[in-house]
């Protein structure tokens, strides 16, 4: 449970961070700085979902929940999205408002608070780094954060800029930039959720391939009506009807049922396998 304690960390410097930029945004009048308080409250929101994820992820499947929990991290991460695609949308509106009555800033404080942005953003990335390395949805907050502390560079240097040059513009320029930023990132990850919940075949993987590898055991006589789907984010689960040659025994289909999911196993990460045997093609069976 160490991705839980250093996310439950997470929520209170991000909790910290957002009421600082906030106060903070609207003091110096640095658009750049409130669209990102904006966007670190669905931060705030996605480090609380992922928390509660994670701890729900690991509970055992029951009578109601027969495949377990996995997918709570997936309902998770469609949320966390779909309010980070929001938020883009509010911050490019923010931008196009101030790009058409641009305004003075007070640049000290903006580069102030870009630089408790940095260190905040910093610290979360150094917290989340090991529970990352083996779990998609960390990776993702990870990625995400990594991405924030850049935006807190890119906001300091602009502080800096605007400071001796007073080009007001940097500010709602890089608003525009993090707008986009956040809104490619969202979008990325949605494509991914939306292949899980529609239960789409994993991009890497092809339905071809894994039926002519099937094909290709030896006692194999036609694989059929194969379905490939994801349970959650690397649990991929297959079923399918396997035809074979002779009426034998069930106690002698066992070595072949090994040979497939290690196949499965070995080749393509497929982990929960489903096979039916069968000496013809049966009225289930469907076509791809
Ligand atoms: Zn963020
Ligand atoms: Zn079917
Ligand atoms: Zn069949």
């Amino acid at each position: 449970m160490q991705s839980a304690k250093s996310l439950s960390l997470s929520i209170f410097l991000t909790a910290f961070h957002f009421a600082a930029k906030l106060i903070g945004g609207y003091i110096t009048n640095s658009l750049a700085l409130v669209s990102d308080a904006w966007h670190l409250l669905t931060d705030l929101l996605s480090l609380i979902i992922s928390w509660w994820a994670i701890k729900k992820a690991v509970q055992p499947p029951n009578a109601w929940a027969t495949y377990g929990f996995h997918r709570v991290g997936i309902l998770a991460a469609l949320v966390n999205n779909v309010s980070l695609v929001a938020v883009s949308f509010y911050i490019l509106y923010q931008a196009y408002l101030r790009f058409l009555h641009p305004e003075t800033i007070e640049t000290a404080g903006m580069s102030i608070l870009a630089i408790v942005g940095i260190i905040i953003s910093a610290a979360i990335v150094y917290l989340i780094h090991d529970g990352a390395k083996n779990n998609l949805n960390m990776r993702s907050v990870w990625l995400h954060f990594a991405g924030e502390t850049c935006a807190s560079i890119g906001v300091l240097a602009g502080g800096v800029v605007i400071y001796f040059t007073h080009w007001y513009w940097i500010d709602t320029f890089l608003s525009g930039i993090l707008g986009l930023t956040i809104l490619r990132g969202a979008l990325i990850m949605l494509k991914d959720i939306i292949i899980i919940l529609l239960e789409g075949i994993p991009d890497n993987l092809s339905l071809q391939e894994i039926t002519a590898c099937l094909n290709q055991l030896p006692d194999v006589t036609a694989a059929r009506d194969i379905h490939v789907w994801c349970l959650a984010e690397e649990q991929i689960a297959l079923s399918a009807h396997i035809e074979i040659a002779s009426d034998i025994p069930l106690s002698q289909t066992e070595p072949l049922l090994k040979q497939i999911k290690e196949m499965l196993a070995g080749t393509f990460h497929i982990t929960h396998v489903n096979i039916q045997f069968e000496l013809h093609e049966c009225r289930d069976c469907h076509h791809v």
